[in-house]
């Protein structure tokens, strides 16, 4: 057997020399690529050996009686699979200041905050100072790879809205974050080198802004200004691109004054952005009438490609619960190229898309084999009417060697995604489940199904069943002082209202004459929001990318009405559950046709910055 290339990152894989040429680079990056995939399995093992050697005396694996060993095999039988739950005292000893090696041997460097919650909580997911190499690692490759496909992407600019969140510190001084507000704010973003390829129409200095309307308005700005030069425009999610169209439709007019006049709407009044907009911006008084024109329009049918005519594709994740944005984004674009270039997650960046002008249905993400030791779990899901899942959250020890590695798993089938990283999560179910869609070489390319569990998501919001149904237990006791009770309920995510929202459909049984005051099923849309977590409650009050939860009361019946459609369409009478979540149009629309009265959340649950464990925010 060959000996396992030691390949870290592409510029240690030189093959081109360090001052290549762009083509030069764009090769040795493909070249990577190429030769990770090939030698997916040594590259695994060797990344597993690194990880558990390093680490070997770390509290964690030595609890588990790892013994200094590094081979997959005893890795395998000793240390178990785990969830964040089984994690949370070691991570809280580390929030709180333990800093001796309990799941790591390098220093922990902050908490990532993942949009994954437990107990309502954003999950915190240690890392480490070189995690951020193997980040940038992977967003080199994007380029690349994308140039094979659209050339000429060199010759202009990006126009990426990209926003940071704020930050907390925990007990013992270490910062908490998202992934992505950690990523801007390193040197590795910040003091890039020039290069074509990350030459972005937005200013550092309004990425970081911590507002968002200054940080949204001064780059949409700068996109605009710059319009004819913008050949790709994206976000990280589809949710975060149309909330940035919305916000253009509200404050176009505002924006094409600073345009005409080459000066600054006093709103935005943070000096470093006003300083760097300002270096950029000169009075254009034709392109403020071309974009009003056009804005001023009736319809905005295809208004990405009015405003910024030589964008060549939308780069947004498209896959997974944001697909429901598909039809918004190809309105507004008509039709555009939508891109899904990478699939990653605080816990680790995983892998890209190689074929990046694929359909979004199409999509497919080749793991990376160097950014960590990947396993996976067989999962078969229910093919029943509510797509849950039939694995239980703790594995006993004959689920535990079903775990495949990377270059086993089976065409076609589904797993869920473990990780074992660097930073010091050890076997850990990231939560994801991901089918099989083809290789790459050795290298599975994987489609993302969906996350566990989660019903309902709108942005980076993931409310699961059980959530769900505690909020609406706790709302429905609000009916209880009107002799009147929550006999069904089922869920939908409606987005299209720009923000989304979520919609709950009650149907309730009253035995007194006396109807229901509207403020008593208002005060029920608050309660459920206020029981949800607090990644919702953040999308509801600071970033406004959710709209106000709905209830829609539906007539009586209605819910045996659904089970007659699902019996129609094959469902066995008795396992039928009424969904908790539906997403199909026609049950959406026969629900909507049953509607007899709606009520909206009349305020915004309560959301404070922060982390409830971290005590001071930054
Ligand atoms: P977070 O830890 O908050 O950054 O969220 C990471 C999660 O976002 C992943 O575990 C996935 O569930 C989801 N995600 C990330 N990238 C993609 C993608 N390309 N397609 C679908 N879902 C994604």
């Amino acid at each position: 057997m060959p000996e396992a290339p030691k390949i870290n990152n592409v510029s240690e894989y030189d093959c081109c020399g360090s001052n290549s040429s762009l083509d030069g680079k764009n090769k040795k990056a493909l070249q990577f690529i190429e030769d990770v995939t090939s030698n997916a399995d040594e590259v695994q093992r060797r990344v597993l050996a690194e990880i558990l050697s390093r680490n070997v005396h770390v509290e964690y694996l030595q609890r588990h009686g790892l013994n200094g060993c590094t081979d997959q095999e005893t890795f395998k039988k000793v240390v178990p699979v785990v969830t964040y739950e089984d994690l949370k005292p070691e991570i809280d000893r580390i929030g709180n200041g333990d800093a001796s090696p309990i799941l790591c041997s390098q220093p922990i460097s902050e908490f990532l905050t993942s949009s994954g919650t437990s107990g309502g909580e954003r999950k915190l997911m240690p890392t480490i100072e070189e995690e951020l190499e193997r980040r940038s690692l992977l967003y080199s490759l994007l380029m690349p790879v994308m140039n094979q496909c659209v050339p000429g992407l060199d010759k202009g600019k990006g126009m990426y809205l990209l926003f940071i969140k704020s930050e907390a510190k925990t007990p013992g001084g270490l910062v908490a974050r998202p992934v992505l507000t950690s990523y801007y704010k390193s040197s590795h973003f910040m003091d890039r080198p020039y290069d074509p390829y990350t030459n972005y129409t937005s200013p550092n200095e309004t990425i970081l802004c911590p507002d968002s309307y200054q940080s949204m308005y001064s780059q949409l700005l700068c996109g605009l200004y710059q319009n004819t030069q913008v050949l790709r425009v994206g976000a990280v999610f589809a949710s975060g691109f149309i909330r940035a169209l919305k916000f253009l439709e509200k404050n176009w007019l505002l924006l094409c004054n600073d345009i005409r006049s080459g000066t600054l709407d006093p709103k935005i009044t943070d000096s470093s952005v006003r300083e760097a907009v300002m270096k950029i911006l000169e009075p254009n008084p034709r392109l403020a009438d071309f974009i009003e024109a056009e804005c001023g329009k009736d319809s905005w049918s295809g208004i990405i490609i009015r405003l910024w005519p030589n964008t060549k594709y939308i780069d947004v994740i498209v896959t997974g619960t944001m697909s429901q944005y598909i039809p918004t984004l190809d309105y507004y674009s008509n039709g555009l190229p939508l891109v899904c270039t990478m699939y990653a997650s605080s816990e680790c960046y995983f892998g890209l898309n190689l074929n990046p002008l694929c359909k979004p249905s199409e999509v497919s993400y080749t793991l990376i084999p160097t950014m960590c030791y990947y396993e996976f779990l067989p999962v078969n899901r229910n093919s029943g009417f509510n797509e849950s899942f039939s694995k239980p959250v703790s594995l006993d020890d004959k689920e535990n060697q079903d775990l495949v590695d990377l270059v086993d798993v089976k065409l076609g089938q589904e797993y869920e995604l473990v990780v074992t990283t660097y930073a010091g999560l050890y076997r850990y179910r990231v939560g994801d489940i991901l089918r099989v869609a083809g290789f790459k070489n050795k290298a599975p390319q994987f489609n993302f199904v969906c996350r566990k569990n989660v019903v309902l998501s709108i942005d980076s919001d993931k409310t699961d069943e059980v959530e769900l149904q505690n909020a609406v237990k706790n709302a429905a006791n609000n009916l209880l002082s009107f002799d009147a009770s929550l006999t069904e309920y089922t869920s939908y995510a409606d987005t299209s209202t720009i923000p989304g929202h979520y919609v709950l459909y009650w149907e309730i049984s009253v035995s007194r004459a006396t109807p229901i005051p509207p403020s008593v099923f208002e005060d029920c849309c608050l309660t459920v929001e206020e029981s949800f977590n607090s990644v919702y409650r953040q999308g509801r009050v600071s970033d406004k990318s959710i709209g106000p939860l709905e209830i829609k009361i539906v007539e009586s019946g209605t819910f045996d009405k659904l089970m007659d459609y699902a019996v129609g369409q094959g469902a066995s009478i008795n396992q039928y559950k009424a969904p908790r979540c539906v997403k199909y149009a026609p049950i959406v629309e026969l629900l909507n046709s049953k509607v007899v009265a709606n009520y909206f959340s009349p305020k915004c649950p309560k959301w404070a910055p922060g982390h409830k464990q971290c005590l001071a925010e930054d």
